[in-house]
């Protein structure tokens, strides 16, 4: 009945299934779209695209500060590290759902998802605050540049 030459260890009823980790995105064939020589690129400018497909997603130029800090580490309700970076306006970006305040990482700020128009990537989350104002927060390995 040995059909499998890799039986062992097969059938240990999944107990070490959930040790199986998948390394971060490591999605085959992702082109390093560099910015150009003959670009224009100061570093206000350059252009923050989505990793999965190199949609234009914002520049840097709207990179802004939230509570004192373009970049915060954030733990989501599962657990996750998650790293995003702040920005004023992201247009490459989807925005689905209904603001919630639930986990939000913000105080007083309501989020939703924000998605990659382009390839559908979750790359983040669009924040609203009592006050009116929206900014993003994308998370830093989902972006190149
Ligand atoms: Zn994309």
């Amino acid at each position: 009945m040995a059909e499998s030459p890799v039986s062992r260890g097969a059938d240990d009823g999944g107990a070490s299934y959930h040790l199986l980790r998948r390394p971060r995105g490591e999605k085959s064939g992702a082109p390093e779209q560099r910015s150009a020589p003959g670009e224009a690129t100061s570093e206000e400018q350059a252009p923050v695209r989505c990793r999965q497909c190199s949609a234009l997603i914002t520049s840097r130029e709207h990179a802004t500060e939230v509570a004192g800090s373009h970049q915060h580490t954030f733990f989501n309700p599962a657990g996750i590290l998650f790293e995003i970076a702040c920005f004023s306006a992201a247009d490459g970006c989807d925005n689905e759902g209904l603001p919630t305040t639930q986990f939000t990482w913000f105080p007083g700020c309501s989020w939703r998802f924000s998605f990659c128009r382009e390839c559908r990537s979750h790359l983040g989350w669009q924040f609203l605050s009592e006050a009116g104002t929206t900014f993003w927060g994308l998370i830093v390995d989902r972006l190149d540049g």
